[in-house]
């Protein structure tokens, strides 16, 4: 959709696109400068699990965000969050091997988990549980060939984030199926729109700590998705063989990266409550807009960028090939295993935003 979306715009067409999955903003100035001095010295080949400063960085960006504990053994750093999770993967899944996947889902999962011989097991998420996967679902999904449960709060699409006690259910079914690994991919924690901290499995199950890989990274917290660095934090033992992978692939992540994620982990963080307060500007009023439509149903998202509406009726494709004619461009909810539902970004500017919305609306009540 955001290529065709760039052909149309391409072709002299006025399209609003709200299909892309990365901020808006410019990364943060103390990260930009840090690579410009870093680019002027000569640097050369690194760690392939990252440089120790970006290692400990990041260890103690846990411990100031989520009060978690990890030794730089247990920290492999990666082309970004999505590097780290094929590694880890890649390093641990054989043939017939199953991994939980609740859906929605970010599209990359399973096609991961194929990549890498496996299973991807799908589990759906109703709107009624709002997109959670509850401690029945799961337990009625693992098999003895569950090798990973993929968890990902703030959800991208759903936005959908986890209480302290729907963490202890999911744990409690955990703790009886001791082969599985837990994959928890933390990429939007940062940005939220409840009251409260962040809350991480890894932190309401530390006895589960050797079977859990926690994947953050600086791609959407600090607006830095094209410098592609982010990491895995876990038992020591996975991160070796993540590393192994890696080392193999495409030996590190750029060194001048690893230098700027530094200085964005290690500098002022006041930005990013401040771009969470746009975003959420942003969400209340592509809502305000959304929710005057008699054929959409649209949940207010706990996190990330994206709102989830519900099609009243008619296919997820269709729709979404219709608004693209329109003049605004959406995911359908298919790519993210939510049919019957719209994916779209509010990581643009408030007026092409409210744009894009009143199209959507206009659009979809004019279908008769
Ligand atoms: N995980 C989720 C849920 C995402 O939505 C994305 C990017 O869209 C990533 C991981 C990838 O992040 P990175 O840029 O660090 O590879």
């Amino acid at each position: 959709m955001a290529r065709r979306a760039a052909e149309y715009r391409a072709a002299g067409r006025r399209i609003i696109d709200l299909t892309l999955g990365e901020p808006d903003f410019a990364p943060p100035a103390h990260a930009v400068l840090a690579a410009q001095e870093a680019a002027a010295r000569p640097l050369g080949y690194a760690p392939a699990n990252g440089i120790p400063e970006l290692r400990q960085a990041a260890r103690h960006a846990l411990e100031r965000d989520r009060a978690l504990s990890y030794t730089d053994a247990e920290v492999a750093v990666g082309c970004g969050a999505k590097q780290v999770i094929f590694n880890a993967l890649f390093a641990t899944l054989g043939p017939g091997d199953e991994v939980i996947i609740p859906a929605p889902y970010w599209a990359s999962y399973p096609d991961m988990v194929r990549l890498c011989g496996a299973v991807p097991v799908i589990v759906p998420c109703s709107a009624e549980s709002g997109f959670r996967i509850t401690p029945d679902t799961l337990e009625a999904a693992m098999t003895e060939r569950t090798r990973w449960v993929l968890l990902n709060a703030p959800g991208n699409p759903s936005g959908a984030t986890y209480s302290h006690d729907s963490l202890t259910g999911l744990a409690e079914v955990l703790r009886r199926h001791p082969s599985a690994m837990i994959l928890s991919d933390e990429i939007y924690a940062h940005i939220r729109y409840g009251e409260g901290e962040y809350i991480s499995i890894a932190q309401v199950a530390p006895d589960l700590h050797e079977r859990i890989l926690l994947v953050d990274g600086v791609s959407k917290a600090y607006a830095m998705t094209g410098w592609r660095v982010g990491w895995g934090v876990g038992p020591a033992e996975l991160v070796r063989r993540i590393t192994a992978v890696q080392t193999q692939n495409c030996t590190q992540t750029a060194t001048v990266s690893q230098i700027a994620a530094v200085a964005a982990l290690e500098g002022p963080q006041e930005l990013l409550a401040q771009r969470c307060a746009t975003y959420r500007q942003r969400r209340d009023a592509a809502l305000a807009i959304l929710q005057q439509s008699r054929h959409l149903d649209t949940l207010e998202p706990d996190g990330a960028f994206y709102l989830l509406p519900r099609l009243a009726k008619g296919d997820d494709l269709t729709a979404a090939n219709s608004l693209l004619e329109a003049g605004c461009a959406t995911v359908p909810g298919s790519a993210f295993g939510a049919p019957g539902h719209l994916r779209l970004s509010f990581a643009t500017d408030i007026a092409s935003l409210e744009e894009g919305c009143r199209i959507i609306v206009a659009t979809l009540d004019g279908i008769p």
